[in-house]
């Protein structure tokens, strides 16, 4: 057996630390153990076993959690792959990788220690604890803690407590008599989802024959109380008093003190130990309650090491699921049946292929997909499904257990903890082979791998804003090559990454070119606010020309949606008489007025204030509200049209999954009129009543300083446009725009998807940015500027001193939101065809910052960036 591990902890460090393994422990890589760090102790993922002694002395690992991996060999390989490629801490990857924080919460716990036992024993004898000047109250409360925590190996401080009723004061004067140690247990388990088990030592498992004790009285005290002291040794056993003689033999003699080979137990201990052999190593200890044998046998074969407990999850209670009786039937156009039979080839392959199965809006992708799915199941393999954020309505789950019933796990952002934890063992132990979710879905401990699926691969939610930052597409890719899967990245309009990799070869372009039933795509009609503003006079939120579209659609009952965006009511309050606009304390940017919850908002921190009656700056009662966001834009539209019934889909409207599900119900019923909302009504599914689609404002990321602007504003202008045109009726889009001649614009009016590509692939390798080059944005953050300033300036010296051939390295410069969540920001910008050479040199950077004593989280190193403010 090896003597070390190492661990890997979910701290900034990208380090992997060494434990001693204590005899008798078997941790498992792959597996959970509990360990001391810092004052703490926390779980990590053993990594390697191995006999290397570190040069530093080495704590011991306090439990072994796991009897079998958590992360198989291909999981565990793609955890590191990942803290390799984004440059995270492999501990802070592991922990993302497992949904099962659950089984661990912060808590404080209690052990009794040699010196409390004697106490105990003491006052077992005498009646009351030892020359105390506690009252007798107090003394009986001590007592009662005492032989609580003799009884159970420790307790948490809330159950200790309500067991006993012992005050904080009292708790604390036993922690300073040393009866007790308290212990601050930022990782333990659970009780409530975990059971405890008793495990037979492996090294012990035959029983060695009964001996008679050496007094020949193998009898334990009856009560819990008087055998308090059973697993006393050391000092203490060295003062025989007849009590003493007795307990010792009745079990207090540790492994260190007797030759090996000449154990001996008595006979309620050669019971449970009998009991555990024949039961294969390993009962609950519920069940051995039911034996006749104390409690406290079972502590003192813990302490003499022939027996651990460990803590082992609970039968799960799986929400029942109905399957539906009847088979899902698939009728496929020529071009769907292709698409499934490419993907099917690649699963008969167990090969790694990659697919770009780029269909237009409303082509029937989704079909294709669970037809895939189902057909991998019935081969007997596993497949998951990623879905966008918002993707996962009641509506596709209804679908998916109709296809799928039972088998299907689905992950989405609405679980607790508990549940996510439950879906977990539900796939790891091969109830569920198909896995539906969000982004951390990619981690889904599923065997035999065959097909992973990205739909709306494009789509930014696939990026985790936070360490680690992993993008969920690039990550399935590199599981599917590890498992010799079938990847699927699918799309309307797919990323420039992705497109590229396509035509490349990389990955096999699988087209889905025309609308089932052979829907015609919308007419758009570009509408330049530029000149509406100069033909009326005045800023326009809904052009003249898309009021009287509205009132046409409305008189012929047809439906209407409107895009704008951005939420609220209005997004700036500016004052006429400074000119100041009202900011987030937190951060750099105006608060957002929203009118029916009366208040302000920021959209960045979630920082919330009184709606100003003056100017915070000059105290100035001018002051105006400026702009249009979704709550104004509802209200505008009422008033123009106050017969119509209209409908709100965004953030603020749709605090979870059925409200989104609830409004797109209601336009399909037929109940709303008008739809009015932000990217989210581009998202999500067929909508077969709307006719018309007006954008009031999409082109707002082509005004900001980042060169995915275009890349979104195409797709999200593409994705809305999908949503007009019902039966034969092709549907219109007013698409009203400040920027009329853009080339994202102008594409997107013509559906024109390789135009916009090729346009924009040119953009792309003109400027060095993807997929030309792999980029990373590093940000210094402080919440004082002036170590933003002085760190940002001192990497940007050593970046300076730094050779870095076939590098850019743009910066120091300000974040474009200088301020957020109370820390000002700078960056660097880095751009490299070489993705090796890039993160070489970010290595050395962190590095070089460590050097300098810049702490490692106020330094976000973001590979592949996707937001850039
Ligand atoms: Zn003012
Ligand atoms: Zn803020």
């Amino acid at each position: 057996m090896p003597t070390f591990c190492d661990v890997a902890l979910a701290v900034p460090l990208e380090l992997v630390f060494t434990y001693a393994i204590p005899p008798g422990m078997e941790p498992v890589v792959g597996g959970r153990v509990l360990v001391p760090f810092r004052q703490q102790r926390m779980w990590g993922i053993v990594v390697d076993l191995h006999d290397r002694p570190p040069q530093v002395k080495t704590k011991k690992v306090i439990e072994a959690l796991d009897l079998a991996p958590v992360l198989d060999e291909q999981l565990l390989k793609l955890g590191k792959w990942i803290a390799d490629y984004y440059l995270a801490p492999a501990g802070e990857v592991f922990r993302t990788m497992l949904p099962l924080s659950a089984e661990f919460k912060r808590a404080i716990t209690y052990r009794i220690t040699d010196d409390g036992q004697m106490a105990l024993h003491l006052a077992g004898r005498s009646g009351s604890p030892a020359r105390s000047r506690r009252t007798p109250d107090e003394q009986l409360v001590e007592f009662r803690v005492l032989d609580y925590l003799a009884e159970c190996e420790s307790a948490r401080e809330d159950r200790l407590r309500g067991a006993t009723r012992i005050s904080k004061a009292l708790l604390s004067g036993m922690v300073r008599k040393r009866w007790i140690e308290r212990e601050d247990v930022s990782a333990a388990r659970d009780a409530a989802r975990t059971v405890k088990v008793a495990v037979l030592r492996s090294l012990e498992t035959s029983v060695p024959p009964l001996t008679q004790s050496d007094d020949g009285a193998p009898g334990v005290p009856s009560t819990p109380l008087r055998a308090g002291p059973a697993g006393l040794d050391g000092p203490h056993a060295a003062q025989p008093t007849g009590e003493d003689a007795r307990l010792s033999t009745s079990g207090g003699e540790t492994p260190s003190r007797q030759p090996a080979g000449r154990r001996r137990y008595n006979e309620n201990q050669r019971t449970l130990l009998e009991t555990l052999a024949a039961a294969g190593g390993k009962v609950p200890v519920e069940a051995l309650r039911g034996l006749d044998v104390p409690r406290t046998t079972l502590s003192t074969l813990v302490r003499r090491g022939l027996v651990r407990l460990i803590d082992e999850p609970q039968d799960f209670t799986v929400s029942k699921i109905r399957p539906r009786p009847s088979p899902f039937e698939f009728e496929f156009n020529p071009a769907q049946k292709d698409a499934l039979a490419k993907i099917l080839d690649g699963v008969r392959s167990r090969t790694f292929t990659g697919m770009l199965l780029h269909g237009v809006t409303g082509s029937g992708k989704t079909a294709v997909y669970l037809a895939g799915m189902r057909e991998v199941l019935e081969q007997g393999r596993s497949s998951i499904l990623l879905v966008p954020e918002i993707g996962l309505t009641p509506a596709v789950a209804a679908d998916l257990h109709q296809v799928f019933g039972d088998e299907v796990a689905i992950l989405h952002s609405g679980l607790t903890h508990a549940e996510r934890a439950e879906q977990w063992h539900r796939i790891k132990g091969g109830e569920a082979r198909v896995v539906v979710g969000t982004r951390s879905a990619v981690f889904a401990p599923v065997g035999d791998l065959a097909l992973l699926i990205v739909d709306e691969e494009q789509d930014s939610s696939y990026k985790q804003e936070e360490t680690p930052r992993y993008h969920a597409r690039d990550v399935a890719v590199m599981r599917a090559k590890m498992a010799g899967a079938v990847v699927v990245l699918g799309s309307a309009t797919p990323s420039l990454e992705s497109y590229y990799n396509a035509k490349k070869n990389k990955y096999a372009l699988v087209e889905l070119p025309d609308r089932v039933e052979q829907r015609p795509l919308p007419e758009v009609e570009i509408l330049d606010m530029r000149q509406e503003f100069q033909e009326t006079g005045h800023e326009q939120v809904i052009s003249r020309k898309l009021a009287e579209e509205i009132r046409e659609r409305l008189e012929k009952k047809e439906q209407v949606m409107v895009l704008l965006n951005r939420r609220g009511y209005s997004p700036v309050v500016l004052c006429r008489a400074c000119g100041k606009t009202l900011q987030c304390k937190n951060c750099a940017v105006s608060m957002t007025h929203h009118k029916r919850e009366r208040k302000m908002e920021c959209h960045y921190c979630g920082h919330v204030a009184h709606i100003p009656d003056k100017c915070s700056h000059c105290g100035s009662e001018y002051v105006y509200f400026v702009g249009t966001g979704s709550e104004k834009l509802e209200e505008l539209l009422h008033g123009m049209f106050p017969q119509a019934r209209i409908g709100r889909l965004d953030r603020d409207t749709v605090r979870g999954r059925e409200d989104f599900e609830r409004a797109l119900n209601a336009l399909n019923e037929g109940e709303l009129d008008m739809l009015v909302g932000t990217q989210m009504i581009a998202k999500g599914h067929d909508v077969h009543g709307v006719t018309l689609v007006g954008v009031v404002g999409a082109d707002i990321a082509l005004g900001l300083p980042d060169f995915r602007g275009a890349e979104r504003t195409f797709q999200l202008l593409t994705q809305v446009a999908g949503r007009a045109g019902r039966g034969q009726s092709p549907g219109k889009v007013v698409l009203q725009t400040y920027f009329p001649d853009h080339y994202a614009v102008q594409f997107a009016a013509r559906h024109d998807f390789a135009g916009f590509y090729d346009k924009e692939l040119q953009f792309r390798s003109w400027m060095h940015y993807p997929p030309y080059s792999a980029i990373a944005n590093v940000v210094i953050r402080s919440e004082k500027l002036d170590e933003a300033l002085t760190w940002s300036g001192e990497l940007g010296r050593w970046f300076e001193q730094t050779r870095h051939e076939g590098i850019r390295v743009l910066g120091p410069a300000a974040a474009p939101i200088l301020r957020l969540k109370r820390d000002y920001r700078y960056h660097f910008m880095l751009k490299s065809p070489s993705r090796e050479k890039m993160n070489t040199l970010l290595r050395a950077m962190l590095a070089a910052a460590a050097a300098r004593k810049i702490p490692r989280p106020q330094i976000i190193v973001d590979v592949d960036a996707v937001w850039l403010m």
